[in-house]
């Protein structure tokens, strides 16, 4: 046999972290690897913070898991926390982004059905976009690569370009139930969708009587400098995926909604066994405890300038490498002007800084939001050894 046990659907690298302290990963070989990707946008409070250590160890030992048939104190509590955080007036609880995701398109689906509208059933989505890997998500992205192997997809999604109004307004038609789009594009390239454009996606909701569902799994909690990043832009869906960050690593995620958008969600509707356990709502309440707090999310809003200004100033030593800076708060993106992903395994494997490659030849930047001056100077100091020593035209390492 010649298939590994782990089915092999990830191109993984040498990387085998068995231990995390802080801001760092510490490998099985023992090498200590400055963290700023944060299993992707995860681990936001780092991987050893006690508030949220304490509360999944006590609620372990408390009860870990019940069924949804029984009533849920925890779930209550936590979706009554993001209701009065957020524009939503009601929570679904699930254990992933994809799943998230899927709960906010059957959301729009079951909206439309109910008003009597059961042709309303298409979502227009934006190039380049990334919802998941299940099969409404990879549906729901233009991305060709994630459909190869897996047609037919799930009908009902058009695709147009990011942050082109017109390109929205003109793929309106009588099928459409509303828009879906990460207000942040994150594996995408950290690309940020204008003002203009998600007001203007609220406007054509607001007339044709659709949905606007923002993708927040990457860009929210915190993130950005603001709880969720709508709130930046003035902005406020019908609908909301969350998930990443929500748990600080415990695998979680939430479907947000207004009365009106969850019209549809009623009785045996929708489920998940596992979604809003009692140990998955600890985790939940352990990382909004920290940063669903002013001063946090202005420290964030803070470093992230400062992370930035560095960034800046320094990609300009190098113009043949580097392009730009874009993102906002810690949820930051390098563009380059060569090929990301040996870059990203150069500064890994000879420089020991972990980021994340994402499309549109970036590289992203996420570290956990309680970085300090400490980690900000060390990982500006890593940058620029991997950069000084870096060989675009050598082999990939
Ligand atoms: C990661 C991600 C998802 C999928 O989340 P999973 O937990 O991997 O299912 C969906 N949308 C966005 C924007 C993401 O970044």
């Amino acid at each position: 046999m010649s298939i590994t046990p782990l089915m092999p659907v990830y191109p993984r690298c040498g990387v085998r972290p068995v231990r995390g302290e802080h801001c760092h990963l510490i490998s099985e070989d023992g090498t200590r690897y400055l963290d700023f990707a944060s299993g992707i946008a995860v681990n936001l409070l780092g991987h050893s913070n006690e508030h949220l250590i304490g509360a999944i160890q006590r609620q372990t030992v408390t009860l870990m898991h019940v069924s949804n048939l029984y009533g849920s104190p925890q779930g209550e509590h936590l979706a009554q926390r993001l209701v009065d955080l957020t524009f939503a007036d009601t929570v679904f609880f699930t254990n992933s982004g994809a799943e998230a995701v899927e709960c906010a398109i059957k959301t729009a689906r079951a909206y439309h059905s109910h008003v009597g509208h059961d042709d309303k059933y298409e979502l227009i989505t934006f190039k380049n976009a990334f919802h998941g890997r299940t099969m409404a998500t990879i549906s729901a992205s233009n991305q060709e690569k994630m459909h190869k192997g897996f047609l037919p997809l799930l009908q009902g999604f058009k695709y147009v370009d990011f942050d082109d109004l017109d390109g929205a307004r003109a793929a309106i038609g009588p099928n459409t139930a509303g828009f879906l789009v990460e207000p942040i594009q994150g594996e995408g390239g950290i690309r940020d969708a204008s003002d203009e454009f998600l007001k203007g996606l609220r406007a054509l909701c607001d007339e044709h009587d659709l949905m606007l569902i923002f993708d927040e799994v990457q860009c929210g909690v915190a993130r950005t400098g603001t709880l969720y990043a709508y709130e930046q832009y003035g902005v406020v869906p019908d609908i909301m995926a969350t998930a990443k960050g929500i748990g600080g690593g415990f695998p979680m995620g939430a479907c947000l909604a207004t009365e009106k958008a969850a019209r549809g969600m009623v009785i045996g509707t929708h489920g998940s066994t596992y979604g809003g356990n009692p140990l998955a709502m600890a985790a939940g309440e352990a990382v909004l405890d920290v940063v669903a707090n002013p001063e946090f999310l202005a420290d964030v809003t803070a470093k992230g300038e400062r992370l930035r200004g560095r960034l800046e100033q320094f990609i300009g030593n190098y113009p043949d490498l580097f392009e730009l800076v874009r993102g906002r708060g810690l949820m930051l993106g390098v563009k380059m002007k060569v090929e990301p992903r040996a870059f990203v395994a150069h500064m890994r494997d000879n420089h020991q800084l972990l980021t994340v490659a994402a499309g549109d030849t970036t590289f992203r930047v996420l570290p956990p939001l309680v970085i300090g001056d400490a980690e900000i100077d060390e990982f500006m100091d890593k940058l620029s050894a991997a950069a000084a020593s870096y060989n675009p035209e050598g082999p990939a390492t």
